[in-house]
């Protein structure tokens, strides 16, 4: 709280990004968003938690089920959310929340790391490569997300679904 009030004094846009965990209270969640809201933040990202094949603490990160139910909670605070600036789009909102299946399109916001391109996400890593364009042409898209892959079985996370999202509200406004 002390460094974004700072980067607010100093003139800078300053967002968080806020990664949720099984657990996570609802009640405490939308408290934490208006008091955000209160200190000027210029916006919120939010992503469920998902127990991507690294992650060291694999019991406290959400399914899908759980995903939905607690955004679902949440949004049914603070004017159904629109009491927070969220820096997702409102279809990712959407699809948390709803019982329909949006698929990842994980090519929509690649990852690059000391190490080079990571083959296919940040949460999988299966491999990297030296350019983008090995990253785009040699890596197999369509056999990784919900239902074709066993290790994106619980992924709904922004990295994946964000591009999706934004592709379904020009394809089906
Ligand atoms: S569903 Fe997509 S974004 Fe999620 S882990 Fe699988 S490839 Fe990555």
């Amino acid at each position: 709280m002390t460094a974004i009030k700072l980067a607010k004094s100093k003139g800078f846009r300053t967002q968080i990004n806020c990664t949720l965990f099984d657990g996570a209270d609802p009640e405490r969640t939308a408290r934490f968003f208006d008091e955000m809201m209160a200190m000027g933040l210029d916006g919120i990202t939010v992503s469920p938690g998902y127990a991507y094949e690294r992650a060291p603490d694999q019991q406290h990160f959400l399914n899908r089920e759980r995903t939905k139910k607690m955004f679902r909670e949440i949004l049914s605070r603070g004017r159904g959310g629109k009491n927070w600036d969220f820096t997702n789009s409102p279809c990712s909102w959407t699809s948390w929340r709803a019982t329909r299946l949006m698929n990842a399109r994980p090519w929509s916001m690649p990852l690059y790391t000391v190490f080079g391109w990571q083959k296919p996400c940040y949460l999988l890593g299966e491999g990297y490569v030296k350019t983008f364009k090995e990253l785009m042409e040699g890596t197999e898209w369509e056999k990784y997300g919900v239902g074709k892959y066993e290790k994106c079985a619980n992924c709904m996370v922004h990295c994946g679904f964000e591009g999706t999202a934004a592709t379904d509200a020009i394809r089906h406004p």
